[in-house]
Parts: structure tokens; C-alpha cells; sequence
């Protein structure tokens, strides 16, 4: 399933799973501040799959939509849903913004000189942008950067 097919929200305990959903360009909300019922609410209007942790909220009635992840170990997180919902992990890489949400837009390589470090603005032709928040994004060319990126991220937050 592509990121075109599906939507996502995550509830409070999936924020780092959220992140890796997000980089793979799925669109996926992280509820963190409401209760459940809130969670559900969004779900069904915005006919978002719910992501939880709790056994409690996939039993309510009006949660249709439901993925309860077993592990409490991200990657493991991340191994279930994609397989259980065979995603693309490859073809939207890095075009949604982690932190946001939205969509990224491609920039000017010229535009970014003075945004990102002078060894990435050497090395790499493709940068986007979130025009919400305005970070600058680049592609990774392997699994390490992914993983620096969400790691610094995730010192971030
Ligand atoms: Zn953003």
C-alpha cells in the first residue's frame, strides 16, 4: 500500500513510529494530548488507521480501523506495520516533514546555502523543504543518515 492509499493517526505512546511512518511519507498524526474518544473522533472523519499500544481503545466499538502493535521496541513497531500493511518503504522516502506532517517542496539547491552544513550542501543536489516549519530536508543515501536524522530529531523533541 502506497502513501496515496492510506492514513495514519498514532496515539501517545507511538511518537517515534509516527516519525518513521512519516518518513516513509506516510501521512500520520501523533494524538498526544486528548482522550481517546478524541483519538477515535479523528480516525473516523478523517478515515485515518488508529496505531495503539492499549487493548482497550482497538475494543471500542466505533475504532474500525485499528493496528494494535505488540512490541514496545520501535523497530519492531515498525516491522509489524509494515509488513502487516505491506508498505512502500522505498518510492516517498523523505517527502513528508517529520515534525509536521506536511508535505515537503523541492528548493533550489541555491536557496539552502546557508541553511544546511557546507559538507551536505557539497555532497547533495536535492533538498526540500516544509514549508510549515521550515526545515530542509535532503535524501539519505543510506540507512545511517536516516537513523542520524531521527536520532537528532528525536534530541529535538
Ligand atoms: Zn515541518
Amino acid at each position: 500500500m502506497n502513501p496515496e492509499g492510506i492514513k495514519f493517526i498514532a496515539d501517545e505512546m507511538l511518537g517515534k513510529l509516527a516519525k518513521w511512518l512519516r518518513t516513509l511519507g506516510y501521512d500520520t498524526t501523533y494524538y498526544r494530548d486528548g482522550a481517546d474518544s478524541g483519538l477515535v473522533q479523528i480516525a473516523l472523519v478523517e478515515n485515518r488507521i488508529i496505531l495503539t499500544r492499549d487493548i482497550r481503545l482497538v475494543e471500542r466499538k466505533l475504532a474500525r480501523n485499528c493496528v494494535l502493535i505488540k512490541s514496545d521496541n520501535v523497530w519492531e513497531q515498525f516491522e509489524q506495520i509494515v509488513r502487516e500493511l505491506d508498505l512502500d518503504t522505498k518510492s516517498h522516502l523523505f517527502t513528508r516533514c517529520l515534525i509536521c506532517n506536511k508535505e515537503l517542496k523541492l528548493v533550489e539547491k541555491e536557496y539552502v546555502r546557508d541553511l544546511v552544513p557546507p559538507y551536505v550542501y557539497q555532497t547533495q543536489n536535492e533538498f526540500y523543504k516544509c514549508l510549515e516549519c521550515g526545515r530542509i530536508y535532503w535524501p539519505g543515501t543510506h540507512k545511517d543518515s536516516m537513523l542520524e536524522l531521527l536520532n537528532n530529531l528525536d534530541k529535538e523533541t
